[in-house]
């Protein structure tokens, strides 16, 4: 794991525990190149080192097409899909606009295509789900009131790429929905992607989760602590730090705590608080951490 996200797992472990929830573990494998039961395992291990404990795992992604199939089907049903044959450059041409997070907005190329135009494409193609007009607006815990027009911010989106393979949109909005999630705790980079899997949670008859959207980790220069930052994975802090050294640096970086301290994810439950985690940013010195 690396440190951020190992930020992310205690915050959303913390937010739980502090309520007497579960903690739902699941792993997003969807990307098989990037992935194996290895990583798996080790991700496992290193929240068990942690303390953060978890209630149930779910399925992992990689074995649910099936169940995904019945909700693209459902999409279907309600004639929200349509395919797309553009080409990585024509999405990513200069004059597209995009989001903040690279997303670019997707302009409605193929949405109006003949039924003709579609037989003469020699490529097979990603589908989108088209989005309605409106407003989506959420209140985040961590980031206050978030909105966005899914159709001047994002556009029609995939939701099953050419080859096959479910996104991130559909597959969590269905998992979430299908385990009863109630809060989705994760970092602030996915927060311009929660009005698209809200579009879907209506569509599917979920209903809305509580969003938190955990700030950056950035070192004191504001650079974004990376994964080239290899002495940021778990597996190197681990030789060097207790989990209750590293659980109190990050703590008392995110204002948990007010003074550097041992303290294990147990302890540290009973001083979280939402209020105290409010921004974009945190600030961390990644070589103290070593000292
Ligand atoms: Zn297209």
């Amino acid at each position: 794991m690396h440190l951020g996200n190992v930020f992310a797992a205690l915050i959303a472990w913390l937010s739980v525990k502090s309520r007497s929830g579960a903690l739902v573990l699941r792993m997003e494998d969807l990307d098989t190149q990037r992935t194996s039961e290895e990583f798996a395992q080790q991700l496992r291990e290193d929240l068990t080192w942690l303390g953060l404990t978890w209630d149930w795992e779910m399925p992992a992604q990689s074995t649910r097409s099936e169940v995904y199939d019945r909700y693209f089907e459902i999409l279907r049903e309600k004639d929200l899909l349509y395919p797309c044959y553009c080409t990585r450059s024509q999405l990513h041409s200069v004059n597209a606009p995009h989001l903040s997070d690279g997303t670019y907005v997707y302009p409605g190329t193929c949405r109006n295509l003949t039924d003709s135009q579609r037989a003469a494409m020699k490529r097979s193609p990603a589908w989108r789900v088209k989005v309605p007009e409106g407003i989506w607006q959420l209140q985040d815990l961590a980031q206050g009131t978030f909105s966005q027009d899914l159709t001047k911010d994002c556009g029609d989106f995939v939701v099953r790429r050419a080859d096959g393979v479910y996104v991130y949109q559909l597959a969590v909005t269905v998992d979430d929905g299908e385990a009863g999630v109630t809060e989705v705790v994760r970092g602030l980079d996915l927060l311009g992607s929660a009005p698209r899997q809200m579009y879907l949670q209506s569509l599917f008859g979920f209903s809305h989760p509580q969003y938190g959207h955990v700030p950056m980790l950035l070192a004191p220069d504001g650079r974004r602590l990376s994964k080239r930052d290899r002495d940021l994975d778990l597996g190197e802090l681990r030789k060097h730090l207790s989990a209750p050294q590293l659980i109190g640096s990050l703590a008392c970086s995110a204002g948990l705590i007010d003074q550097p301290a041992e303290i294990s994810a147990r302890e540290l439950a009973g001083e979280f608080s939402w209020q105290k985690l409010r921004g974009e940013a945190i600030y961390l010195d990644a070589a103290q951490l070593m000292r």
